[in-house]
Formats: C-alpha cells, sequence, structure tokens
C-alpha cells in the first residue's frame, strides 16, 4: 500500500474522535495531518467557500478543509449519522461530505465513512471499516481490528468514547472542581467550547474575570436522569449532553450560574436553548446562552460575560 497522506480537518467531530481517529489510521500505515487551531484566516476562508445561512463551526469546518487539501492524499470526513440507538447527529453533520465537495470545485479523494447505528445496529463498524478498507487497498478484517483497538468503540456505549477523547484533546476543558471563587457552569457543544477561536477563549476571559470555569461531559445516567424530568426525549446526539449537563449544573448548589455557548442558525441549539430555558428546573439561579456566529466581537462575548459576573456577584453578596 503507498503510504497515504489522511488530512483531517479540525473542526465539529475532531473535538470529540480526533485522538482516536489518528490512531486508528496510523495503525494501518497511513501519515495523518491535521490542520493548526481555527483562526481569523481560516474561519475566513471557511466562510468564502459556502453560503451565509451555515452556522458557525460548519463554516470554520470548511476554512480548515480549504487549509488541508493541497498537501493531502485523502480528506476524512466520516458521516456519522447515529452513534446510538435514541439519537441521530444534526443534518450538517450528516450531509459534511456531500457539502464540502460542493463547496470547492477540486479536492483530493474525500473518505466518507458511513456510520449508522440506527440502521446497521451490531454492523455499523463493518459498514464503517469497509470503505475505508477499499480506500487503502486493506482486508475488511486488518481494518476493522484497527479500528475495535484504537476507537474502543462499542455502539452501546458512545459516551465512554467520548470521554476518552476528550481527556486527550482537552487543554481547554476543566473537569469539575470547586473553589472559593464563583463557579460558573459552561455547557456546549466539544466543538465550540474547546475551540479557542471560536468560543472567543471564553475558559480564559471566565478566568480572567475572577471566576471558575467548569465543564464536564455528563455520563449516560444524568443524561437519563436529564431526560427523566423534560416532557421528550432529546434526540440529537450531543444536545442531550448539553440539556443534562445544564440539569447537573443547576442542580448544584455550587454553582453560581451557567453559561449556554451557542451557535446562531443552529436548530438542534433552538431547540435545546428553549428546553433548558423553560423545562429545566433552574433554582433560580442565573443562566445566560451566548450565541455566536461569525460576526460576534471577542468585546461583545467579554463585555457579557463581565456582566453576567457582576449581576452573580450583586445577587450573592
Ligand atoms: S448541531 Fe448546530 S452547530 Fe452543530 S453542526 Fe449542526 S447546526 Fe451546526
Amino acid at each position: 500500500m503507498k503510504h497515504l497522506r489522511i488530512g483531517i480537518p479540525r473542526g465539529l467531530l475532531f473535538y470529540s474522535y480526533a485522538e482516536s481517529w489518528k490512531r486508528f489510521f496510523q495503525d494501518l500505515g497511513c501519515e495523518t495531518i491535521s490542520s493548526p487551531e481555527t483562526t481569523a484566516d481560516i474561519l475566513k476562508e471557511g466562510i468564502r467557500h459556502t453560503v451565509s445561512d451555515l452556522c458557525l463551526p460548519v463554516k470554520s469546518f470548511l476554512g480548515h478543509v480549504a487549509v488541508l487539501k493541497d498537501h493531502v492524499d485523502l480528506l476524512f470526513i466520516p458521516r456519522h449519522v447515529s452513534m446510538e440507538q435514541e439519537s441521530y447527529l444534526c443534518p450538517k453533520m450528516i450531509g459534511l461530505p456531500d457539502m464540502t465537495r460542493a463547496c470547492f470545485a477540486s479536492l483530493p479523494r474525500v473518505l466518507d465513512p458511513l456510520f449508522h447505528v440506527k440502521q446497521f445496529g451490531d454492523k455499523a463498524i463493518d459498514e464503517f471499516t469497509r470503505p475505508v478498507a477499499e480506500s487503502l487497498s486493506l482486508t475488511p478484517s486488518r481494518v476493522a481490528d484497527a479500528y475495535r483497538e484504537h476507537m474502543d468503540h462499542t455502539t452501546e456505549v458512545p459516551a465512554e468514547q467520548h470521554r476518552r477523547s476528550e481527556r486527550l484533546l482537552a487543554e481547554e476543558a476543566v473537569v469539575p472542581r470547586f473553589s472559593g471563587k464563583m463557579n460558573i457552569g459552561i455547557i456546549g457543544r466539544p466543538y465550540l467550547l474547546f475551540d479557542r477561536y471560536l468560543s472567543k477563549n471564553l475558559f480564559h476571559f471566565t478566568r480572567k474575570l475572577g471566576a471558575n470555569p467548569l465543564s464536564f461531559r455528563p455520563d449516560e445516567t444524568e443524561i437519563r436522569e436529564a431526560m427523566a424530568v423534560i416532557p421528550k426525549w432529546v434526540y440529537w446526539d450531543m444536545g442531550k449532553e448539553v440539556v443534562a449537563a445544564a440539569h447537573v449544573f443547576f442542580k448544584d448548589d455550587r454553582i453560581d450560574g451557567v453559561i449556554n455557548l451557542c451557535s446562531a442558525t443552529c436548530g438542534p441549539d433552538s431547540f435545546t436553548g428553549d428546553l433548558i430555558r423553560k423545562r429545566l428546573n433552574q433554582r433560580n439561579k442565573p443562566y445566560m446562552s451566548l450565541s455566536l456566529d461569525e460576526h460576534t466581537s471577542d468585546v461583545g462575548v467579554q463585555t457579557r460575560l463581565e456582566a453576567f459576573i457582576d449581576m452573580i456577584a450583586k445577587v450573592t453578596a
């Protein structure tokens, strides 16, 4: 097999699975190349290649494709449809390989294996690894073995895979811990929270203002508990984690306020944001939703953050 360079754009599910993906391809004898952290120029490139009503994370993702596309043999853009029986990923994520092909006049080959537990059940891994085997001229069993070794992904416990990857990537992530300072729970999708540029460095500025930012990924029990108090199960993968994290933070007396970092023009976020505001018992806890798009300025976010922290200080004084 020719030594192939596989490009992995630093956006969207990269923030959940990148380390697993890299180990998987490296085991198969490939070199993996990721784009650098998001910058203003990368986002600008993404915007240049797309239409205006897409969400910020997808625009940024396309900017990362632009950075990588002339330096790799294959672009890895998996089509994740469902990671478990109970939920789907959002349509923009499902259509990502097609959207990427439509936005660029020239691209290297796009490797877009399908992951769809709802449709394929126990065979989801085989369905995912077969096109990878074809593209890399390897046997399906060799690729499936590498998948099981590095993704550690049984279809029943996707949360475990999330946790494993998150630990490796999350320089900005903080696990719940409590200090004498004001504790602010920050919820949102990993690709917004942990992309420093897109999140406007929210963790850093929260610390700079003297508060303690906290973020975590809820486990299966916490998700089920949160779903039990709202009228309808959240069928969006990651959306239900956001709702569950809000539920846990609202219940915890050590948390002084909660910020929901979300994306303007995101359908699932508008639905989960509404659920969080109207259906979860907030116990009078201060809550702020920060909706981001490419026009959001650092100063705008910092001003709202300052006002939020000042307001909590006054209420708790
Ligand atoms: S869930 Fe929302 S933010 Fe994420 S890709 Fe879909 S529309 Fe964009």
